[in-house]
């Protein structure tokens, strides 16, 4: 018998029995954001395949479910979600919708990456609906501090490993490849935000409390009255008062909100808006997670630079 033609035979063979792994041989790994996609990306290499779910420009609280997604999950060996709360209010229906077993909560290959993190904003005392969209588990965008990225990495390192326990030097050496990098970065974004260290900002959502905790920025106020709640006059008029009142210039927005309220409060303190990506592919520029800090903090950086002395 033909060696090549039995050796394919048994490789097909493998494929079908272990359904953990695609015909390939890669791990076929889904990411609910393109933020928890770049960084498998780090840790996987050529060994796994990912895609995500929302894209970078969208509001990860709110992604219109499509068909496409469910097929995603139905491919999948591993599903990769922020967790806290952020997809209740859409993934919970795909994942069921997906029949697959296997990324059921709780199953094998259902990975919270919020596990092991630092969360910022666990509300103390009870939760009410009049609080707005308060996340109970505390502030679901915690992988824009650079060090919760990396205990992402090791969470994700740990469960590939899990997977693929023939594969795990493989993903460890990248893990800690991750980890280098990420480090000199660490101090490349600290060292250009020391000079503006202390500087009040209002962002419009409260996506950046991990951000500003890491590089220095005190956030003093939101454009929306309460997180998920659109602005209101009345808040609005109150949050012009406390800027004026404490010298605030620089208004943080996500890519996808109206910029109509904050560039009229922009307007009134002689301030300016930047729109700011909290998430890789939130601009073009934005291509992975390394991509996504330096462009954020240059964005600063610059801002900063050029109000300094107003
Ligand atoms: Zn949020």
């Amino acid at each position: 018998m033909n060696q090549r033609w039995l050796s394919s035979v048994l490789l097909v063979g493998l494929a079908l029995a272990s359904p953990a792994f695609s015909a390939d041989g890669k791990l076929n790994v889904v990411a609910t954001t393109e933020d928890l996609a770049s960084i498998a990306r780090e840790v996987g290499g050529d060994r796994i395949t990912v895609e995500s779910i929302a894209r970078g420009y969208q509001d990860p609280h709110f992604v219109e479910a499509k068909p496409s997604f469910i097929l995603k999950l139905q491919k999948a060996d591993l599903l990769i979600v922020v967790g806290r709360e952020l997809e209740i209010g859409w993934l919970p229906p795909l994942i069921q919708q997906s029949r697959n077993a296997k990324v059921q909560v709780g199953a094998e290959g259902y990975l919270d990456a919020s596990q092991g993190v630092r969360i910022l904003e666990i509300p103390t005392g009870q939760v009410t609906r009049a609080m707005g969209d308060v996340h109970p588990l505390g502030n679901p965008h915690y992988w824009l501090d650079p060090e919760n990225g990396r205990a992402i990495a090791k969470s994700m390192c740990d469960k590939l490993s899990q997977f693929r326990p023939a594969d795990r030097a493989y993903f460890e050496q990248r893990l800690a490849a991750f980890s280098t990098r990420l480090t000199d970065a660490v101090k490349r974004w600290t060292a250009q935000m020391a000079p503006y260290k202390g500087t009040k900002v209002v962002t419009y959502h409260r996506s950046f409390p991990n951000f500003a905790d890491r590089f220095g920025l005190d956030i003093v106020g939101y454009v929306e009255p309460r997180p998920g709640i659109p602005p209101s006059p009345s808040h609005t008029l109150d949050l012009i008062q406390e800027m004026k009142r404490l010298n605030v210039r620089i208004i943080l927005v996500e890519p996808y909100f109206d910029l109509k309220t904050p560039e009229s409060v922009a307007r009134a303190v002689d301030g300016q808006v930047l729109v700011m990506p909290p998430s890789v592919g939130g601009v073009k520029e934005a291509t992975d997670y390394f991509a996504l800090f330096d462009y954020d903090v240059s964005l600063l950086v610059n801002a900063l630079k050029a109000t300094a002395g107003k």
